[in-house]
């Protein structure tokens, strides 16, 4: 058994960032850019109007206030113009500005005598414009590589005329549930036997993540199943295992694996839920082999397999932990470094409460008004009310319910 730190380091140093991939700009929503995005062309690439109103020369308005006008632009209708002393071009936001004129005077401080324009209000050079290459100049890094893609970067890369983008690719899952008494909801329920419920858990997270996946199914313990689906698992760049990896006389887990090459990197970590979790690899695919009850899935999860996720698509593993006062006295056996689900509630500061009759990493009913998981350390007996506590806050990071605020 290793410490939980030992086995989180030897997590994010094994796994790398997957290979860059060419997407289309709308799949690379919540992705890490992979190069930067440089601007080809200034930005505005021309000297634009900023108004509906009229192009002028603002030195004509020292000595006049009534030009004529010579013409119109619209956006996107290329037609040249030259104003000469005197003159102005009736002009649309968006429209290059003729050449001759410096400034845009807005229509509402204008009064228009047939051809003839009255200016109401005296004018400063530029005004109204938007000069060429003022926002970017061309070759300028607009975002660089290692940026995470949100709607905003997803504009700013349409901005640029970017129909593509690089960015680091979603790692293929692979989902396998293992166990003789598991059996599928929808089945016939007879004694003995459990719903599998790890298998759905884990399916929502990754589908709410974007993360493609293969659904393996429920193997038996027995090495012939246990074989045919692990080497279908070991196809993809992650393989998350639930059950068989304790040390039940049927737990082959480890075993199999080995059997079909993977090395274990370590096997057994000092916390509560989740002592038997296992991790290793068969080349590029990483494998999780995580206990079966579906607290310790879950804890498994955030611990584990969301860091090594982020990890490979070039995210920063983060923990989200958060400190917060407990709003009642909290007991514990003492033994290994503790994950418990609390309810956190955010008024000025963190309120962690414990959830009551937790009855252990079997009851996932519980969980239900759990917004994270405080971590107490092995040696703790006892915590009073208002004791300072650290909890992992889980909800925002997997999209689920908020419970966060009151
Ligand atoms: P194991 O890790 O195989 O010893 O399983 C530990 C406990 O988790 C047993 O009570 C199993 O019935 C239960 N369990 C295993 N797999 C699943 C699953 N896919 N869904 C729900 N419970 C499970
Ligand atoms: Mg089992």
């Amino acid at each position: 058994m290793i410490p939980f730190e030992d086995a989180f380091s030897k997590i994010v140093d094994s796994i790398k960032r997957l290979p860059p991939e060419k997407v289309d700009l709308l799949s690379g929503l919540d992705c890490v850019l992979a190069g930067d995005i440089k601007a080809g062309f200034d930005i505005p690439p021309f000297d634009k109007s900023a108004m509906d109103g009229y192009a002028v020369r603002s030195e004509d308005l020292s000595s006049q206030n009534e030009l004529l006008c010579i013409g119109e632009l619209q956006a996107g209708i290329f037609q040249k113009f030259v104003v000469n002393k005197g003159e102005c071009v009736r002009i649309m936001t968006g429209s290059p500005l003729p050449s001759g004129a410096d400034a845009v005077v807005m229509k509402e401080d204008t009064e228009k005598k047939g051809e003839r324009i009255r200016i109401l209000k005296p004018i400063r050079p530029l005004a109204n414009v938007c000069s060429k290459g003022e926002d970017l100049q061309k070759g300028d890094i607009l975002l660089s590589r290692g940026s995470l893609l949100r709607p905003l970067e997803i504009s700013l890369a349409a901005s640029l005329g970017y129909a593509k983008i690089k960015i680091y690719r979603k790692p293929g899952v692979s989902i396998l549930a293992t166990g003789n008494e598991i059996i599928e909801p929808g089945e016939a329920i007879g004694f003995g036997k459990i719903f599998n419920s790890n298998s759905y858990l884990l399916i929502s997270i990754l589908s709410l993540m974007k993360i493609p996946y293969t659904y393996l199914g429920i193997a038996k313990d027995n090495e012939d199943e246990l074989r045919s689906k692990i080497e279908e698992g070991l196809k993809s760049d992650l393989f998350i295992l639930s059950g068989g990896v304790s040390v039940g006389d049927y737990d082959l887990v480890p075993k199999v694996l080995s059997m079909y090459g993977v090395k274990k990197i370590f096997h057994g970590i000092s916390i509560k839920p989740g002592k038997p979790v296992f991790f290793g690899n068969k080349e590029r695919c990483f494998v999780f082999g995580l206990p079966g009850n579906p607290v310790s899935v879950f804890v498994g999860f955030l611990l584990f397999i969301k860091p090594a996720l982020d990890k490979m698509m070039g995210k920063k593993p983060n923990l989200n932990i958060q400190r917060g006062r407990l709003t009642a006295d909290y007991h514990q056996k003492p033994g290994r470094k503790q994950f418990f689900p609390v309810k956190a509630i955010f008024n000025e500061g963190w309120l962690i409460t414990p959830i009551k009759d937790y009855h252990g990493s079997a009851d996932l009913a519980s969980l239900k008004e759990a917004n994270g998981f405080m971590i107490t350390g092995g040696e703790i007996s006892h915590l009073p009310k208002d004791a300072e506590v650290e909890f992992i806050l889980y909800r925002k990071e997997i999209g689920l319910r908020n419970l966060d605020r009151p």
